[in-house]
Parts: structure tokens; sequence; C-alpha cells
């Protein structure tokens, strides 16, 4: 596996490889590898010849009250887990070389943005477009795999690439979740042993609001009031959202159908967690 830390080598890398013939694949990631970030790079694998997995701690995504400096990192681990998977390059760029002093444009996707996490986070999805948009001019991928786990964020970076007219595939996968149920995270290195058990109660939300949507119960306000009371029953959680939303317009239904998402957002003592599910699937 080769270890890339600057723009310039990424961008004359990945020429080789178009010119070549052979199509290219990106997993845009911050680090600190767990189950579902492997996952994405197998799929990443299954679709393209080659295939960039980016580290990156993108500061611009982050408000000034959040964790950056905190963010877990551990470069020696990420990069003994990505060469496991055989993934060809580890593209890791410094903050300068992504963001020189000079640099002054940011990529904005606007309706999309305003709801949800955005509503909590101003600022976060123009970070989070702007440093996906620079990756897809660096690494120019044929594809790019994304979790479902960040569902707005999908959705934005769709958006964002139909707009922009980017040629790549955006491939989603599926949340990855940990034995309990609980999704995985890298932020999950946060949580104590006991705000790890009581942040079962996002899983265990979306798991109650399908076995009621599977008894009929098909409103809006019923299913978010219900689970509303099951996250107030937990020790260290208070609710930031619970959405049903559109999973491709993100707008609020007032009744489940299958294209509806239910949308969670908590805190777990410090730590914001989230997660989201499809209400007519089995977990
Ligand atoms: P992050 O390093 O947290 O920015 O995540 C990098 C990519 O991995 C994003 O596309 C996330 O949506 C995805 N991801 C993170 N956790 C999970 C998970 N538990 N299941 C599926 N995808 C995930």
């Amino acid at each position: 596996m080769k270890i890339i830390r600057a723009v310039n080598e990424m961008t004359a890398w990945a020429k080789s490889v178009r010119r070549s013939g052979k199509s290219l694949a990106l997993v845009p990631t911050m680090g600190f590898f767990h189950e579902g970030h492997l996952r994405l790079m197998r799929l990443a694998s299954q679709r393209a010849d080659f295939v960039v997995v980016s580290l990156f701690v993108n500061p611009i995504q982050f408000g000034p009250q959040e964790d950056l400096s905190r963010y877990p990192r551990d470069f020696d681990r990420d990069a003994q887990l990505a060469q496991n998977e055989k993934i060809d390059v580890l593209f890791v760029p410094s903050v300068d070389e992504m963001y020189p002093a000079d640099h002054q444009t940011e990529v904005q996707v606007r309706h999309l943005t305003a709801g949800l996490c955005g509503k909590s986070r101003p600022g976060h999805f123009n970070g989070v477009t702007t440093v996906v948009a620079k990756l897809f001019n660096i690494v120019l991928p044929h594809c790019a795999v994304f979790g479902e786990k960040d569902c707005q964020q999908l959705v934005v970076i769709r958006r964002m690439v139909r707009d922009l007219n980017y040629d790549i595939k955006i491939v989603a996968h599926p949340i990855v979740r940990d034995r309990d149920g609980l999704a995985m995270s890298s932020r999950n290195s946060y949580l104590s042993q006991a705000e790890c058990q009581s942040a079962l109660c996002l899983c265990r939300a979306l798991q109650l609001a399908r076995e009621r949507v599977a008894a009929g119960v098909l409103d809006a306000r019923q299913l978010i009031e219900l689970v509303a009371s099951h996250l107030s029953s937990y020790d260290h959680v208070t609710t930031e959202y619970i959405s049903l939303v559109d999973q491709e317009s993100l707008n609020e239904k007032d009744t489940v159908d299958e294209g509806s998402v239910l949308a969670l957002a908590i805190r777990v003592g410090d730590t914001r967690l989230i997660d989201n599910g499809r209400l007519y699937e089995k977990m």
C-alpha cells in the first residue's frame, strides 16, 4: 500500500491509473477505523480495480465548540488496517496541503443542509461538501463509497454530484452495527461503559418504531412521541432531534411510507451520536 501525503502526487497517481484504463474508487474517511470503514473499503474493492482511502480530519466541518482537537486518531493502526484490506493508496494530506493559507472557496448545497444535523451544526455541511469536492478533484475517482449512517451527508453529496456535474458514481453502504446494535462510529470511543449502554437507546428506538409501523401505526407524530419517551427513559441521554423524513428530499413527512427514514440525533454525556433507519425494514 502506498501512503501519499501530497496533493500533486495523489493526482499524478490517479491520472496514471485512469490512463491505463483501470477504474478507481475513493472512500473518504476521518480515520480511527472501525468495522464500518473496513466494510466500505471492501465494497469499494468490489466496485473498482484500485481503491484510494483518504484519511483527513477535516477541520472546516467542525464547529468552534466541537470535538476537533480531541477527535480520535491512530495513524499506525489505521495504516495497518487499510493495508490488511489491500487498499492501494492511503491518502493522508495535511491541513496545510488541503487548505493553504490563501484558500477561500467553499461548496454549499443549500436547502438539503438546512434541517436535521445542519440545524445544530451550522457550517458543518459546507465543510463536508468542500472537502469532498476537493477530494473528488484530487483523486479523480470513478466511484466513491459513503455510509448510510450519515444519511443527510449521503443525500447532500449525491446532490452536489448532480448539481456540479461530477462524473462519479456514489455508492451507499448500509449502516454497520456492533453485536448489540449500536451503529459503529469513531466517536463511540468517547463513551464510558455506562454511556455505551445508554447509546443503545438509538437502535432500540428504531426497532420500537418499526414494531409500531408493523402494527399499523403510520402517523409521524405518534411515532415521534413514542421514540421521544423511549430516548428520555435512558440515563445520560439528551435528544437533539427525532425526524421522519423522505430519504431523497429530506422533507419532513406526516405519514410513514416506503421512502421514509427516521433520523435521530442525541447526546450521550458530551458525545453526539446519530442513527437512522427505514421503518419498513427489519434491522
Ligand atoms: P467518518 O470517518 O466517520 O467520517 O466516516 C467515513 C465514512 O464511513 C462515511 O461515509 C460514513 O458514513 C461511513 N461510516 C461511518 N460509520 C459507519 C457505519 N457504522 N456504518 C456504515 N458506514 C459508516
